[in-house]
């Protein structure tokens, strides 16, 4: 099948290799043509685990190609798949649809004959009506259906997630559309559930989700607290939660608050959809209040932990948001930051591959170091801010050297807190206490 993907983000850009290893004829299109450049260049313009060896096979054998022209992109297509962003109103905190219609008004004029327009993007329920409006408004001859087809990847997994999806969501009631997606997703036929619901609860189902998750994180999270107060350990607690298959283990990690480019704008997006629904959906309001607050408690005790030193330095382990990406949107680890600028201290921070995206956010803000240790030198707290693997595996003989203090404030539970003691550090972590060492 022929397909166009819209958007080459950290949605667009695995679905169209996924789909041209699938065995599609891909072409992405995007409106920043440096990224466009990059991408015919044969290079990935995002980090991405499996990737780029995924990308390179379906470049050399023209399965994929990327183009700035939707006219190159979109005639001939069988399916056009919108995943361009949905970033909040920096206002309202609703969803801010804007470069979903730019690319709807644009890509109707090139509809010839019959196509799927599939929209991948996270958006309030109604969006698919507006955008088919629009594309009939353009366009009254095009022969089209605009579906909803909502996308669960988890950056960083996201290669594995495109071929293992817990489920596929098709929303149309159009029976041409889903023939039309039957075939595209043939792959996943007996290995996946493919569930076709209207549109409008295929919309619902990707924010009904993403809240649930949140909400499942902030649970965690004040549970953390209690287990702080009253002294037992979260990571027990959690384990012995996540045993049972009602609750699952997954989102069970107490931390420092969710972030990225997906819960807190789709929590905002949630809310906002249901206060004009006049839905009171309080447990989500209060969910977005905590988070937002904890990521200031936790730069509080960052802080405390130095509250006596004149010019603190402070060494930061983890930009991104997450480990397994380099994106650093909405990141917990970057508002723990800020939070610590504004304070006044020095911070040398590391990632093992979002520091160059850190810098676009906080500028020359904060000193980057090439690694863990290096950053560590000199300091007078360590804080771990985001749960990439290889801080687990720090050599802590040899960190202890390098800080000027030995404390560290492990906010993502990373280290062993035995060992931590053993070397002599004064260590905090999430939903533990211990006690203190002379
Ligand atoms: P992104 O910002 O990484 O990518 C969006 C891309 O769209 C950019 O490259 C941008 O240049 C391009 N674009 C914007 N307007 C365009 C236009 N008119 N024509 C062509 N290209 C245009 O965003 P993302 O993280 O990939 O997210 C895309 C959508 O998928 C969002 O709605 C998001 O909520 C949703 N989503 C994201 C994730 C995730 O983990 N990132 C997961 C599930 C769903």
């Amino acid at each position: 099948m022929k397909i166009s993907v819209i958007g080459t983000g950290y949605v667009g850009l695995p679905t169209g290799v996924g789909l041209a290893e699938l065995g599609h004829d891909v072409i992405c299109i995007d409106k920043d043509e440096s990224k466009i450049k990059t991408l015919q260049s044969g290079q990935v313009t995002l980090f991405e685990e499996g990737l780029p060896a995924l990308f390179k096979k379906n470049v050399e054998s023209g399965k994929i190609r990327f183009s700035g022209s939707f006219q190159e992109g979109i005639e001939n297509a069988d399916v056009v798949i919108l995943a361009v962003g949905t970033p909040p109103d920096p206002v309202t905190k609703e969803a801010d649809l804007k470069y979903i219609f730019a690319a709807a008004e644009e890509l109707a004029q090139y509809l010839n004959d019959y196509t799927v327009v599939a929209v991948k993007s996270t958006v309030p329920v109604g969006t698919g009506d507006k955008v088919e409006a629009l594309i009939r408004q353009k366009n009254p001859t095009a022969d089209f259906d605009v579906i909803s087809v909502p996308e669960f990847l988890r950056e960083g997994y996201a290669v594995q997630d495109f071929f293992h999806p817990d489920r596929i969501v098709i929303g149309s009631n159009s029976q041409r559309a889903q023939k039309v997606m039957h075939e595209l997703y043939r792959y996943f036929e007996g290995k996946t559930e493919i569930l076709y619901v209207s549109r409008y609860s295929s919309e619902t189902i990707k924010y009904a989700s993403n809240a649930f998750l949140a909400v499942k994180i902030h649970y965690i999270n004040e549970m953390a607290d209690f287990c702080e107060k009253t002294g037992a350990d979260i990571r027990e607690v959690a384990k012995g939660m996540g045993l049972d298959k009602r609750i699952g283990n997954r989102f069970l990690n107490a931390g420092p608050g969710y972030g990225g480019s997906c819960f807190p704008k789709d929590t905002m997006a949630m809310a906002c959809m249901a206060r004009k629904a006049g839905v009171n959906l309080s447990l989500i309001e209060n969910v977005i209040e905590k988070n937002a607050a904890r990521k200031k408690q936790m730069a509080h005790r960052i802080l405390e932990q130095v509250k006596d030193i004149q010019d603190p330095k402070i060494a930061v382990w983890g930009l991104a948001f997450k480990e397994g990406t380099d994106d650093c949107r909405e990141s917990p680890a970057l508002e723990i930051v800020q939070e610590l600028i504004a304070k006044g201290a020095k911070i040398t921070g590391y990632d093992p591959k979002a520091s160059e995206n850190a810098r676009k956010i906080l500028g020359n803000q904060i000193s980057y170091a090439a690694d863990m240790y290096e950053a560590a030198r000199g300091a007078d707290v360590l804080a771990v801010l985001t749960e990439w693997p290889e801080f687990k595996k720090a050599d802590l003989d040899k960190l202890s050297s390098l800080m000027r203090s030995q404390k560290i404030v492990d906010c993502r539970n990373m280290l062993n807190s035995n060992e931590a003691f053993e070397k002599g550090f004064d260590y905090s972590c999430i939903g533990q206490t211990f006690k203190t060492v002379s």
